[in-house]
């Protein structure tokens, strides 16, 4: 009886193409200590409270160091977790002699995988330009734009337009056209995310990063989960009918740049729009054969909850402040986020004068937490390297981790 269940189900994959394989989404929070989960936790309504990083089904610690500094920056990070390569900073999609390495967008395009990159900020930036570029120099963003207007990644969404524009390049290349011409359909408004499309999507909200959520204007530009909503819609949409699995890449990338400019209610509203971004995913993942995988590239400026045990009034958890935070609209939250004590590590305390330095944080070397959920796969261990990563996306990709 058995052994007739089986061909029939083999039967049925062979004539009905059902997909055995698994998607893979790597959520990269861009500067995030997990310090900064105790704060999420407290600034919800009540301190003890779950939230959607407890639904994860694996947790493990991960390096972070770059092939030569303790202290990497988002390109070496972004390399390592997206090509299995440590490098130098700086470096995007190449090794320590400059030489290419092969990243996740190629191999994915090997195997004809779906690929999907949402950022808040430029899709030229150090993180998702490592999933899919080779450059020396991070800053090099108009030469990582062309490398992407390359790659046929099927959703693209962000920031950093004016790396794409003609009017702003040296080569004078429109390559908004050049992705028109490839079939893609170009958005550059919130409200073109309304319609449906079987075309590729190239999504560009803003010349440089999307703003943050805290002063951000949500008729302009769409927030940090309305993007995954679209996009994980887009991409279930897009693998039903071409019956292929995906790889999709979202980065919350803008904690880090809170995080350098010390600037805690930044950083909260942040932390707030990844909370609810991973809500979504993992509840999409629940649904459907998805993987994820969530770590951060590195830590920055290391915020933590600080207080003394006598400055009961502000942080026990019988006082007013926190029972009562209400995250229900900006106005409320901003009202009680006055009494929270927040103190980041200020680098300019240990290298220099603070008059030098306009950034106040910078990265750390902790080591950060990483996350995983499968219904289908474990991982095996409870510490990484950050290369290693690229082994587990690429085998759960492969149905074979
Ligand atoms: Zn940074």
């Amino acid at each position: 009886m058995k052994t007739k269940f089986l061909s029939l189900f083999l039967l049925s994959i062979i004539f009905f193409n059902i997909v055995l394989g698994e998607n893979v989404i790597v959520i990269i929070t861009d500067g995030m200590n997990f310090d900064c989960l105790s704060i999420v936790r407290k600034i919800s309504q009540n301190p003890l409270k779950n939230i959607s990083f407890d639904n994860f089904s694996q947790i493990f610690y991960c390096e972070t160091t770059a092939d030569n500094t303790y202290i990497t920056d988002s390109a070496a990070a972004g390399t390592a977790i997206f090509t299995g390569c440590k490098t130098e900073n700086g470096f995007i999609g190449i090794d320590k002699n400059k030489k290419n390495v092969e990243n996740i967008i190629e191999f994915c395009k090997k195997k004809s995988f779906l690929t999907g990159v949402i950022t808040n900020t430029r899709v030229t930036h150090a993180t998702p330009a490592s999933t899919y570029s080779h450059v020396d120099e991070r800053n090099k963003e108009y030469d990582i734009a062309l490398q992407l207007s390359e790659k046929d990644i099927d959703l693209v969404m962000g920031g950093g337009l004016k790396y794409f524009l003609k009017e702003n390049r040296y080569d004078k290349k429109d390559l908004l056209e050049e992705f028109t011409k490839k079939g893609y359909k170009v958005i550059k408004e919130k409200k073109g995310l309304k319609e449906n499309t079987d075309k590729k999507v190239i999504a560009l909200f803003s010349n440089s990063h999307l703003s943050y959520e805290f002063e951000k204007d949500t008729t302009e530009q769409p927030t940090l989960t309305e993007m995954v909503d679209y996009g994980l819609n887009y991409l279930y949409e897009r693998s039903k009918k071409m019956n292929k699995e995906f790889f999709l890449m979202i980065e919350s990338g803008r904690i880090d740049h809170a995080s350098h400019y010390t600037a805690f209610k930044e950083l909260i509203f942040e932390l707030l729009e990844t909370e609810k971004m991973v809500k979504r995913v993992l509840d999409f993942a629940s649904k459907t054969n998805t993987t994820v995988l969530l770590v951060s590239d590195h830590a920055t400026a290391n915020p933590v909850f600080v207080g003394t045990f006598t400055d009961s009034l502000l942080h026990t958890m019988d006082s007013y402040f926190i029972k009562n935070v209400d995250t229900s609209s900006k106005e409320n939250l901003l009202k009680t986020l006055d009494s929270f004590k927040i103190k980041f590590t200020d680098i300019s305390e240990f290298s220099g004068t603070k008059e030098e330095s306009s950034y106040k944080g910078d990265h750390t070397g902790s080591d950060v937490l990483g996350f995983f959920y499968s219904k289908k796969f474990r991982i095996e261990k409870i510490f990484y390297k950050n290369y290693e990563l690229f082994e587990i996306m690429k085998k759960s990709l492969m149905d074979n981790l």
